[in-house]
């Protein structure tokens, strides 16, 4: 089971099929990416030596937040979804959607004027398998002393939440199966707008209103 991220309507809570294809393309306003480096320092070293494909090619969200912050028309970055517009999900546990979170305000506050945290929002989006149909099993709390501490945003460097998800993923053979639910596969869109958008308050799920 995975998220994905997206716009949806008021009251249905949206949730992808993993596989499925985004019925849109990449343009001026939609971007689409396999990875979640956000700023430019997360990319990570092995991209700059230029060994691969992937090594020219992968660049960080905050260049498209930048592009649409620019165009005045804002813009929205779907993270989990490769280049043909293909859902893939990402797994992320809480703590790494927390992480997320911090880094996009992060690196949007670094900006020269610095961008205001009201013009973003984050949604996480369930991704399920076609076998999954729209269960999504239930969801814990997570540790309110561990949200406390503090994400290393702005580097390529593991942070201990990713640090901590590879672990549990080692010992518990799939993450997608979690029973404590926190480790499902998760994408996510980075909406940038022009105007005021809603903030996710604590929120990872549950999206609302159209995105942009
Ligand atoms: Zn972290």
């Amino acid at each position: 089971m995975d998220d994905a991220v997206t716009v949806m309507a008021a009251t249905q809570r949206r949730v992808y099929t993993r596989g499925s294809v985004l019925p849109f393309e990449e343009d001026e306003t939609r971007e689409f990416k396999g990875h979640r480096n956000i700023a430019a320092e997360d990319i990570p070293p092995w991209v700059h030596q230029g060994l691969s494909r992937e090594a020219s090619t992968r660049k960080p969200v905050s260049r498209n937040l930048n592009a649409f912050l620019n165009t005045g028309r804002g813009g929205t970055v779907y993270c989990g979804v490769d280049d043909n517009g293909r859902v893939l999900g990402m797994h992320l546990t809480r703590y790494q959607k927390d992480h997320v979170r911090l880094s996009v305000r992060d690196t949007l506050r670094r900006y020269q004027p610095a961008v205001p945290d009201d013009r973003h929002r984050i949604t996480f989006v369930p991704v399920v398998s076609a076998a999954d149909g729209q269960h999504r099993p239930r969801e814990f709390a997570y540790e309110a002393s561990r949200r406390k501490k503090r994400h290393l945003v702005a580097t390529s460097n593991y942070c201990w939440c990713d640090a901590e998800a590879k672990a549990r993923s080692h010992v518990g053979g799939t993450t997608a199966r979690s029973p404590d639910g926190e480790s499902r596969p998760m994408a996510r869109s980075l909406a940038v707008s022009r105007g005021r958008v809603a903030r996710d308050s604590d929120g990872d799920s549950a999206p609302s209103g159209p995105s942009l």
